[in-house]
């Protein structure tokens, strides 16, 4: 008798993390998951199979980093992507020539470039609100609003949205709720217990946590939508290779661990921040200053470890993502590793400079993504780039 740990004995996070989506392995009883490095399967006999006929359509790790991922999210079905935007790409194609998507206009700036520069053209309209309030989003939907898509907190200005109340508008209006929950993680924020249909990851950030892989997920509870997704993940085939959902797979255990390291870095760094005299303002939505504090106290459990500044000149600026040492100039977040960006130039350079302004993002704004290093050497080594940075 194989011992394979059911549903009713993996019930919290950090338990989940490291064994739901786990299947007993027949042949050696590996304790983790096996990578299949394989595009097709040895069928017995015309149309007699083990389930498994060719990689595109479905792979054993793959199928563990979906159950995996899906279980943290308390939904049903997980469809994982070869990127996150590969997932926001299959999200959107459950859409037609004509519909509407109401959009929060401080998405991802890849997301953003890809409905204005791709979707567009294909026939699906969006109007692009501040999702920060509810109304906004209930005055954009039309007759033929079909997606209302959220993301919380923004990046990179940490404004939240309340996915409850966003949710319940795309309700009344017949339309698919899509949250992307990149940046506080099922650890922090659950979507789906929120009235979400659909929640999107880019698993590359805090899922995988390591920097060593690109990925995106969807992960849905209606079996029709699963059906629908499905479908699409196949027939436009943007999947994963096995290697790279087994080292998200391998990530995913210590998510529980890595996020109470960069909430509580996120927390102190942000805190000091604060009293910094070169910093004239720290976009946190763990800080008692963030406009939606109590949103974020509602809504979220954790903080995380995004955080932005406010520095006043572009030169100021500049001279600190230059002279950090340990917060390693890179686009991206999420991994074990502090990184430090400069969003005008890096990623969000495809955001028109007109809708940058509109919402905040200055030639002066840093963004930090707080590592799990020891708290105080990342202090010193933002005081001391703080310091040189005139
Ligand atoms: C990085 C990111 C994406 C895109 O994911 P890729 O894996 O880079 O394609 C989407 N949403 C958010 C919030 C992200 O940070």
């Amino acid at each position: 008798m194989t011992k394979v740990a059911g549903e009713d004995l993996i019930r919290r996070l950090a338990t989940r993390a490291v064994h739901a989506g786990h299947i007993a392995d027949p042949l050696a009883g590996a304790v983790m998951a096996p990578i299949y490095q394989t595009s097709t399967y040895v069928q017995q006999g015309l149309g007699k199979h083990k389930g498994y006929e060719y990689a595109r359509t479905s792979n054993p790790t793959r199928e563990a980093l979906e159950r995996n991922i899906a279980a943290l999210e308390g939904g049903r079905h997980g469809f994982a992507f070869a990127s996150g935007l590969a997932a926001v790409d299959a999200v959107l194609k459950l859409l037609s020539q004509g519909d509407h998507v109401v959009s929060g206009e401080n998405v991802y700036g890849g997301t953003h470039r890809q409905m204005t520069h791709i979707w567009a053209r294909h026939g699906l309209e969006f109007s692009f609100v501040d999702a920060a309030d509810a109304a906004n989003v209930a005055a954009a939907v039309t007759p033929r609003t079909r997606m209302v898509y959220a993301e919380t907190p923004t990046n990179p200005m940490m404004r939240l949205c309340d996915l409850q109340a966003v949710a319940a508008i795309a309700r009344g209006a017949g339309a698919l709720c899509v949250v992307d929950n990149t940046f506080a993680t099922p650890c922090f924020q659950r979507p789906l217990e929120l009235g979400a249909d659909v929640v999107l990851h880019s698993t590359t950030k805090y899922l995988n946590g390591h920097s060593d892989m690109v990925g995106g997920m969807l992960v849905v509870n209606a079996d029709d939508l699963a059906e629908q997704i499905g479908f699409i993940q196949n027939a436009s085939g943007a999947v994963p290779g096995p290697f790279d959902c087994w080292l998200a797979l391998r990530g995913t255990k210590t998510l529980a661990l890595r996020m109470r390291q960069h909430d509580a870095n996120g927390r102190r760094i942000a805190d000091w921040l604060t009293r910094h005299p070169k910093v004239s303002q720290v976009y946190y939505p763990g800080l008692p200053s963030h406009p939606q504090h109590d949103l974020a106290c509602r809504q979220m459990s954790g903080f995380g470890g995004m955080i932005s500044i406010e520095l006043g000149s572009v030169e100021r600026a500049r001279h600190l993502v230059e002279r950090t040492k340990i917060f390693a100039l890179a686009e991206s977040l999420g991994g074990v590793e502090s990184l430090i960006g400069h969003p005008a130039s890096m990623t969000h350079a495809s955001v028109p400079p007109e809708m940058r302004r509109a919402m905040g993002l200055t030639d002066s704004l840093v963004r930090l993504s707080v590592g799990i290093e020891d708290v105080d050497d990342l202090i010193a080594d933002l005081d001391q780039a703080l310091e040189a940075a005139g």
